[in-house]
């Protein structure tokens, strides 16, 4: 089986290595470039989304956070006023005596006690300080002008004074609330509340709560982290900074501004800010990221301010960014090992369709050639049948020769059988005519013995025309013949011409069974023994030789005779039928060819050899009978 080599060729090197180069070179940095840009995608829609969550939490956490502070102040707003139904405050400003300021700064006490503020106090129109809840301090503002304050001017004007800043007496930060005390539609004096607002703050701190109030200047005032306190959030021109310093509002704080290292806006009230980390909450020194959320307070000019710390929004984003880059590369990878597979399986299955494809074309070819052979086969079947034909035909032609030819024998030997048999018959008549005589004269003896005589010339005759029956008959090309039997009958057959003649004969052969019918052997015997006799006639001293010997599982009997021997020219012909160089009668010249046809059909052979010396030889070579060992021999 050979295949077609060209089907598992690869395809050229120039054209496989090319792209596969070009594949090596520029897939691994697409990928990392891919990863990279994938990672940093993942990264900035978690941390865009992650911020909007944020800031929906932080609108609720700002809500919540900045109505408590709303209504922590609001809780005092109305205590000012409430200081314009006690008449002994009127009387007071009315009548400033020792005995009405006593009175009102004990009111005030108590009632500073119980509304747990920082300080209650009653100024007059111009200013100074009537009475004060802490009238028992050392650092009462009992008596002091504080006419400066915005909120004084503010409410003895009639408006609502309100007011963040750090006491001028105390250096004490807190929330004014003052409130112009009317009498008879006129402002007699000014009531104020001064509250601290820390708890506020440490409530922030307590959970974890970063935020901030900013008041109408832009300064922090309320601070989770104590270090923006007193910080303004926006940039204050000189003037204002002026402006503020001489009002003591926030005594002699620097009031520098809360500069964040990034500002972004997000959307109104919202900004992305990042501060340099080096706040008291935060003990390293890396930047830290805020969503600031602000919002305003009602009735107050403040504002509340969140700042929801980022960072760990920001690790989340960042670990979403890796997660991302590292699914992508795993994909990729898997892609890439899937395309690696499909590709071998792709090269596998074209090998298996190439191999398949040879093998189809094999079979093709397998196929047409049985084909081929079948045809010829049947040829040859058909050539064999004619051949079988031909043979049957030639082999019945030949037994029809082979019985024409013994017919012609006997036809031949009429003559001589004829005289064989007249004898005896001869013999028999003067025999049996003695015998009468010798009995009728009682010699029983005499008679006796010609009665055996007769006897034996009955047997003779029998013989006689056994043979001529037995060689008449038609014979088969099976069976087996005993050379020693069929020499015995053939001499028999040509006894009285054997005797005519005084033929010495010289037997030098073996008793072997040899594959031919009996009859067709002594036939054959009966024509080359008979036709020695024809040449021998004018010999003087006629000899017969009969010689055999085994070989190659043949056995090869010599039938040699010294007569005439044959002319080179009657040679040439010697085998073909209806030769014969008889004279007259005689001849019918079929005998050699009958017998060489016969040694043939029995897978024999018949020659012819011519000796030097006088004569003619013929080798009759016919198979020897291969014996079983259970068979007798
Ligand atoms: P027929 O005997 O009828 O002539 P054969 O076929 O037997 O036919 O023989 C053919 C011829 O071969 C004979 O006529 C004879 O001339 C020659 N021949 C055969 N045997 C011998 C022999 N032993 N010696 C000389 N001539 C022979």
């Amino acid at each position: 089986m050979k295949c077609d080599p060209t089907l598992y060729r690869a395809a050229p090197p120039s054209l496989a290595v090319k792209p596969r180069l070009i594949r090596h070179l520029f897939l691994p940095p697409l990928v990392i470039a891919l990863m990279i840009g994938l990672g940093y995608l993942g990264f900035w829609i978690s941390e865009h989304y992650g911020v909007r969550g944020l800031a929906e939490n932080g609108e609720r956490q700002l809500e919540l956070h900045a109505r408590a502070v709303e209504s922590e102040i609001s809780k005092y707003t109305y205590l000012p006023s409430l200081l314009e139904l006690e008449s002994s405050v009127s009387q007071l400003l009315d009548d400033p005596t020792p005995e009405h300021r006593k009175t009102v700064n004990e009111y005030l006490e108590g009632l500073n006690r119980r509304s747990r503020s920082r300080a209650i106090y009653v100024m007059d129109t111009t200013g100074r300080v009537m009475a004060t809840s802490n009238w028992r301090d050392v650092d009462s503002y009992l008596g002091e002008d504080l006419s400066f304050r915005a909120y004084f001017q503010n409410a003895v004007r009639g408006q609502p004074g309100r007011f963040y800043g750090i006491g001028s007496t105390s250096g004490e930060p807190g929330y004014y609330l003052a409130h112009g005390l009317e009498q008879q539609g006129k402002i007699i004096g000014v009531a104020v509340v001064k509250v601290r607002l820390e708890a506020m703050e440490e409530r922030w701190q307590r959970a974890r709560l970063e935020a901030f109030v900013s008041d109408e200047n832009g300064i922090i005032i309320l601070s989770s982290d104590p270090a923006r306190r007193l910080k303004s959030v926006r940039p204050l021109s000189d003037e204002t900074k002026e402006r503020l310093a001489r009002s003591l509002q926030y005594y002699w704080f620097p009031l520098n501004e809360l500069v964040p290292l990034a500002r972004e806006r997000l959307a109104e009230g919202m900004e992305k800010l990042t501060f340099p980390a080096n706040t008291e909450l935060v003990s390293d020194e890396r930047a830290i990221s805020y969503l600031s959320q602000t919002r305003p307070l009602s009735d107050t000019p403040w504002n509340f301010t969140l700042l929801t710390p980022l960072e760990d929004l920001r690790r989340q984003a960042i670990n979403q960014g890796i997660l991302v880059a590292v699914a992508f590369a795993l994909v990729a990878f898997l892609l890439i090992a899937w395309n690696e597979r499909r590709k071998v399986i792709a090269t596998r299955l074209a090998a298996r369709e190439a191999l398949q494809e040879a093998n189809n074309q094999l079979e093709r070819r397998i196929t047409e050639r049985t084909t081929d052979l079948r045809a010829s086969n049947e040829r040859l079947k058909g050539q064999i049948r004619e051949r079988r034909q031909a043979e049957e035909t030639l082999r019945r032609a030949q037994d029809e020769l082979v019985q024409a030819g013994k017919l012609a024998a006997i036809g031949q030997m009429s003559t001589s059988i004829a005289h064989e048999l007249n004898q005896p018959l001869a013999a028999l008549r003067t025999l049996s005519g003695n015998t009468v005589r010798f009995l009728e004269r009682g010699q029983l003896d005499i008679a006796s013995t010609n009665l055996k005589t007769i006897n034996e010339l009955i047997d003779r005759m029998g013989r006689i025309t056994a043979s001529l029956r037995a060689f008449a008959r038609r014979g088969d090309d099976q069976g087996r013949a005993s050379l020693g039997k069929a020499v015995e009958a053939a001499l028999q057959l040509l006894g009285g011409r054997l005797e005519k003649l005084d033929i010495q004969i010289h037997s030098g052969f073996d008793d072997v069974q040899l594959q031919i019918d009996q009859t067709r052997l002594e036939q054959i015997l009966v024509n080359l023994i008979g036709n020695a006799l024809d040449a021998m006639q004018t010999q003087p001293e006629p000899k017969l030789w009969l010689e055999g010997q085994a070989a190659d599982g043949k056995y090869r009997l010599r039938v040699r005779d010294n007569g005439h021997g044959i002319d080179p020219e009657a040679r040439k012909h010697l085998f073909e039928p209806f030769f014969t160089t008889k004279p007259g009668e005689q001849g019918l010249g079929l005998g050699l060819t009958l017998s060489a046809s016969l040694a043939a059909a029995a897978g024999g052979h018949l020659g012819v050899e011519y000796p030097l010396e006088r004569g003619t030889t013929f080798v009759l070579n016919l198979p020897l009978v291969r014996l079983s060992p259970a068979e007798p021999l």
